[in-house]
């Protein structure tokens, strides 16, 4: 039987796996709150400033500006791209956050932090909302020593949870899948995290991984499927995309919106960053999503128009294969996908080709060095705008933020792969 109701038309493009725009027809202008949400996203913002010394000694950071975090990234203009659509079009340097190298930054190391205070602060250590420099101390370190800190990823994820937590003197432990790349278990190993090689696929690696945690009372799993905290560490963007908006001229209202273009996995980052930005910008501003053609996991489950039971990409025929390895994934978070039922306009697929084209583009452009999963945020303004207006998304009179969401650490070896891929 047929679980899933997706649209006709939708569907056929979806199965042809061809790189087209889909606007979301459950976006809303206005959205009722969720104070639940709501509250954590602030307890993060607050957080993220408390521990900006922290993670200055840490990981030997500039100094950060008073009411700055230590972890930004800058916006950096287009200006090539602008001359297409009318308005500026930005990129979001993510790729080149500190210690990470990609907007797992934001989440995994507030997920980090998040953890190692609550223990902290059980220790007596410190108190309830005070400065967090103190986590780098001797006594800090000894009290994380005995907990571990365990994520499955093949990639991002396991780079910003096993940097973060074993800088903090966390034991930490990564579970990856055989065929993960040689040079990030390698970065990982030289850093003291643990890599666990499983040789099944990345589902059972992060089965594994939280079976093994679970069954640990001092040990943390990073669920990338369902943290709030990871969550609330991306939502927190929003408010440094508005100051850096800001201080480019940029006016974000009715007369000159915003669209941001922002590559989806299975939606935490994403979500996130979308949920901070409605939160901030209201009806003002436009979030899309851009996913592969072999894995576009948010745009099926948003197009089947159900928030009670996943439809995976599986499910129409895909088959989750796609070099784009960040967004390489078959299921979107049924946390975050009803959460983006009304906030998000949008969702476009971007094919591996494209992706690569895409790459060359910003390198050979404007210098930037991203991973093939971060291009597919300038198909946005270059390919969909005009969809996106027939749709009655005002992008020709709008400022465009395409997200770049990693790859300033990829070894040039890797890099040149890139470039010369087919
Ligand atoms: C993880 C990741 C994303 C998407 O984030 P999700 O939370 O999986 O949706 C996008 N780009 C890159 C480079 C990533 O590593």
């Amino acid at each position: 039987m047929q679980s899933y109701d997706i649209e006709p038309q939708t569907l056929r493009a979806l199965q042809e796996r061809s790189a087209f725009f889909w606007a979301n027809p459950d976006h809303a202008a206005t959205l009722a709150p969720n104070t639940e949400i709501d509250a954590l996203i602030e307890k993060a913002q607050d957080r993220m400033l408390r521990a900006a010394k922290l993670l200055q000694k840490l990981f030997d950071l500039p100094s950060a500006g008073v009411g700055q975090p230590a972890i930004r990234s800058a916006l950096i203009p287009l200006s090539g791209l602008s001359a297409n659509i009318g308005g500026p079009v930005f990129a979001k340097g993510d790729h080149a956050l500190p210690v990470a190298g990609s907007v797992k930054a934001r989440g995994g190391f507030h997920e980090v932090i998040a953890y190692a205070e609550r223990l902290a602060i059980a220790a007596g250590l410190i108190t309830e909302g005070a400065d967090l420099a103190p986590l780098a101390g001797p006594e800090a370190k000894e009290l994380f020593a005995r907990h571990s800190i365990v994520v499955g990823s093949t990639g991002n994820l396991g780079m910003s949870i096993g940097l973060c937590g074993a800088a903090l003197g966390f034991r930490a432990v990564v579970h990856m899948s055989v065929d993960a790349k040689g040079w990030k278990k390698d970065r990982l190993r030289s850093h003291g995290v643990e890599v666990v090689e499983h040789d099944g696929d990345y589902g059972a690696a992060v089965a594994e991984g939280r079976a093994l945690a679970e069954a640990d009372p001092l040990a943390h799993f990073v669920d990338d499927e369902r943290s709030l905290d990871l969550f609330c560490g991306y939502a927190c963007a929003a408010r440094e995309l508005q100051e850096q908006l800001l201080a480019a001229g940029v006016i974000v209202g009715p007369t000159q919106p915003l669209v941001v273009h922002l590559p989806c996995g299975v939606g935490g980052a994403p979500g996130g960053i979308a949920y901070g930005l409605r939160q901030v910008y209201g009806a003002d501003v436009y979030c899309i999503f851009a996913e592969p053609v072999d894995a576009p996991c948010m745009l099926v489950q948003l197009a089947s128009g159900r928030d009670d039971r996943e439809v995976s990409v599986y499910d129409i025929g895909l088959t989750n294969k796609t070099e784009l390895d960040g967004l390489a994934v078959g299921a979107a978070s049924m946390v975050v996908a009803p959460l983006m039922r009304q906030r998000l306009s949008g969702v476009y697929t971007v094919t591996d080709a494209e992706a690569h084209d895409f790459l060359r583009h910003l390198y050979q452009g404007y210098g930037l060095k991203v991973e093939p999963s971060a291009a597919t945020s300038i198909a946005g303004p270059l390919l969909h705008w005009q969809a996106m207006e027939a749709a009655g998304i005002p992008a020709s009179k709008a400022a465009h933020v395409a997200w770049l969401t990693g790859g300033a650490l990829v070894p040039d070896v890797e890099f040149g792969g890139y470039l010369n891929w087919r």
